[in-house]
Order: C-alpha cells, then structure tokens, then sequence
C-alpha cells in the first residue's frame, strides 16, 4: 500500500533526500553505484562472517556427496556435489553489443545454475543446504550419525523414520519452496511450503507429487514467509528456513565461491588487477546474491566486483542500500506493486540483515524491466542455445549497463549468474520465449540505436 508518510516523513521529503526514489517510483530503469563501497581490507575485517564460515559450510556439504550419490542419481556425474558449469557466450555478447550499440570489453561468461541438480536454480545451493544442516544436526544429537560415518546411511528407512519426527517449513515465490520442498520430502521430514501469488502451478503440482503439503496465498512473498513463520512457532520439532534473516542459506550459496575459483583455474580465467572478475548476480530478497557475493569478495578479493540486478517493480534491494533503510522500507511503501514476470526476484522486502551486511563490498544495484528479461531470454535461446527463466536474465544486461568502469588497460571477465530454468516445462519456456520476441519487434520498433547498429 503506498503510504503518505513512510517512517515519518512524507514522500516528497524522501524525493527530495534521495533524488534515486524519483526514478525508482517512474519503473525506470535505474543504475546505482554504490558510493559506500570501502576499501577491501577494511570491508573485511567488518565481516561477521569470514572464510571460515564458508570452509565449515563446504565441508558439510562435501560430507553429504554420498548421501547425494546414493539418493539422487544425477549427482553422480559431479560426485555428489550439487555444482554447475560456467561456460563462455560469444554469441550473445555480439547480439547484446549490436543491439545497445556498445563493445563489452574483455569475455562474457554464464554461470548456468539454472542447470544445478535437484531443483534446477540457485536454491539448490542455499535452500538445501539448510536442510541437510539441520539433517545433519538431528541425527548426530540423536546419536544416529558421527561426523566420520559414510552419509551415504542417511538414505536409509531408519533415518528416514528419524526425520519424520521433524517438520520444515518455508515461505517462497517458488524456487526456495521447490528446493527445500524436494530434499526435506526425500530425507523424510514432514515439510510445509508456504507460497506467495507468484509461484507457478508447475511448481506446486511437482511438489504436491512428492508428498509435500502446499499453502497458497493471494498475497505476496512477506505475507508468504510471515504465514510459515506462524505455523511453525508453536512446534518445537519443526524448523522454519527463514529466507529473510538465515545466515545459513547465506553460507550454502557463499560455497559457490569457492568451487568458482577451481572452475576459474581449470579454463585458465586469470583474476588480477589487469583482469577484474565482475558478476551480475539477480536479487530477490538478497540471500542468494548476498551469499555468493560475500564468497566471492572473500575468494577472489578486491578485483572482483559484483552487482545486483532486480526487476523494475521489485527493486528492494537497491531501494534500502540507496537509502540506508534496508529492510524497514518496502517497494510498496512508495508505491511500487511488486509485480514482476520474475518470480524468482518478486520481492518487496529485503532481508533483514543481507543489505548491511554486503554494503562494504558491493560495487552496485541496477533494475531492469520485464520485456528486457524476456528479450535477453528469448536472444540468448536463439544464440547460444541455452534456456532460463525470466529472473535468470536479469543478471545479462549488466555488462552493458554497469561494466565500463574498468580503466583502459584491464580485460574483465563479466560472469553472468543465471540463476534458474532447467525445470521450466517446455510449454511455459515456448510462451516465454514467444513473449520474448515479440518485446524484441516492438523494441526494434522503438529503438533507432537498434536501426543505425543494424545498418
Ligand atoms: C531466489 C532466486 C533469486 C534470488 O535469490 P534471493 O535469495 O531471493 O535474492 C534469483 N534467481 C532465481 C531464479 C531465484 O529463484
């Protein structure tokens, strides 16, 4: 609801202390470069969470490659780790410079976590790290599990007995949901998903289909997560995974960092003062983002730079890090509706601790609006033949907006994180694909930079 006092000063004193709102407000899309980025060092030693943290994390889930191998087949390629590939896009780099009438220096790279095992987008990392967290920390309390066995047990009907003493509940737009939706269901915790208007019916039929019980709200992501959080106060033997405050969803997607800098070595990406890494990362409430920034920041240090895409109408992110309110500011306080093609990233709200916490080290926020997502997904389909979701390509444009701040001398990688679509049904992706076009006819239409670069 738009108010017309938002923390107590009125919406034309807000304008006019952050002049960035006015254009936020208009669904423009928007750069911010964030001017309270510090020097690395100094960024780092204000971290509460260090490297460590991601190691201990990393480690956890190293333990767990066995349980993966044994309780889910397409993880035995990757030996039980839930990973995915980053591959070069020459194609759609020619397509992007020749629609925006722009050169991208240096290489552009995706990150296709779209394609990680299990659930097929960036929740596989955090989501499901969570829940073998808590699997891990029942059975050994129990006495069920040390910490040296093969996890591999873990698959198993007296484990799963264990866990179906325990509940998990969770609310999400859909991919958190289907996350830990599927993992909880295999390792036998009774699980509740708590959905907001966003999720898609594919989602909730699949997981229904496992055995999971699904709650549907009209409302949005908030209302969705406030409605989990409810149901599981009252019962001590279920664990409710808090998207807006977990640092242990934090911590399973800062993992990716560390098998990133392995990835980089093997295909010879140098990362140095001459070759800055600079990653595009989509933003929902911030966790994912927020995570695998911070480990990348802890592995890579102060030559990469990371940036957060949000859709237009869900621009929370960049709305509390521009103002300094973080969380107890909505889109919707100014007005915005929260409502995106990108249900991965519709989210009015921020996390609670995430925009704090990664200020230091992030380098900027960007929105982009609807058609462009559909555009880039429909071109980058085209050109190289690879198929995301919506949210997925929020991240694509950043090179273009964002990544001429390196100097004459450097050659950048942009790594792109696509950040989901392998499990899109084929119909739904056609549609969106369709949509995609024609955004790009009507564009063309619009955009003489398009004609003139065409020739
Ligand atoms: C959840 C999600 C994100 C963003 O993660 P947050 O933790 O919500 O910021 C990005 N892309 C996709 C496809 C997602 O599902």
């Amino acid at each position: 609801m738009e108010h017309d006092c938002i923390l107590g000063k009125s919406k034309g004193e807000w304008l006019a202390e952050f002049p960035i709102l006015q254009d936020l407000c208009d669904l423009k899309e928007t750069c911010w470069r964030n001017p309270d980025q510090l020097p690395y060092q100094q960024a780092v030693a204000q971290c509460a969470l260090t490297m460590a943290d991601i190691q201990d994390a990393s480690a956890r889930l190293q333990r767990f490659a066995s349980y993966f191998i044994s309780a889910f087949s397409e993880t035995r390629p990757l030996e039980g780790l839930l990973e995915s590939p980053m591959v070069e896009i020459p194609r759609m780099k020619t397509v992007l410079e020749t629609q925006y009438g722009k050169s991208i220096d240096g290489n552009l790279m995706v990150k296709l976590d779209s394609h990680l095992p299990i659930s097929g987008s960036i929740k596989a990392r955090g989501g499901i790290y969570e829940v073998l967290k808590l699997a891990e920390e029942i059975a050994l309390k129990e006495g069920y599990l040390t910490l040296e066995d093969d996890y591999q047990i873990l698959d198993t009907p007296r484990f799963r007995a264990l866990f179906s003493r325990y509940a998990v509940a969770v609310g999400s737009t859909g991919n958190l949901g289907l996350s830990i939706g599927i993992i909880s269901a295999k390792l036998g915790f009774k699980v509740a998903v708590h959905m907001s208007a966003d999720a898609r019916q594919w989602k909730k039929d699949l997981l229904r289909s496992k055995g999971v019980e699904v709650y549907e709200y009209a409302s949005d992501y908030s209302v969705a997560v406030k409605e989990g959080r409810i149901a599981a106060q009252d019962n001590p033997f279920c664990h409710f995974v808090d998207d807006e405050n977990s640092k242990t969803l934090f911590l399973g997607y800062a993992v990716a960092a560390l098998r990133l800098k392995n990835q980089c070595a093997e295909q010879g990406i140098v990362v140095d003062a001459y070759h800055p890494l600079c990653v595009y990362l989509p933003c929902g409430v911030g966790g994912g983002p927020g995570g695998v920034a911070f480990g990348i920041k802890m592995v890579f240090g102060a030559h990469a730079h990371c940036y957060f895409a949000e859709p237009t109408h869900s621009c929370c992110m960049l709305l509390g890090m521009a103002t300094d309110y973080h969380d107890q500011v909505s889109v919707q306080d100014f007005g915005i509706d929260n409502k995106t093609v990108a249900d991965g990233l519709a989210v009015g709200r921020a996390s609670g601790f995430v925009g704090r916490f990664i200020k230091p080290l992030l380098d900027g926020c960007y929105t982009v609006t609807d058609s462009r997502m559909y555009q880039m997904l429909a071109q980058l389909a085209d050109s190289q033949d690879i198929w995301l979701e919506p949210s997925a390509l929020a991240g694509m444009i950043g090179p273009v907006v964002m990544g001429d701040q390196e100097t004459a001398d450097t050659t950048p990688t942009h790594l792109v994180w696509a950040t989901g679509g392998n499990m899109v049904p084929q119909d739904t992706m056609e549609a969106y694909y369709r949509t995609g076009k024609a955004c790009l006819l009507v564009e063309r239409k619009q955009s003489t930079a398009w004609i003139f670069a065409q020739g």
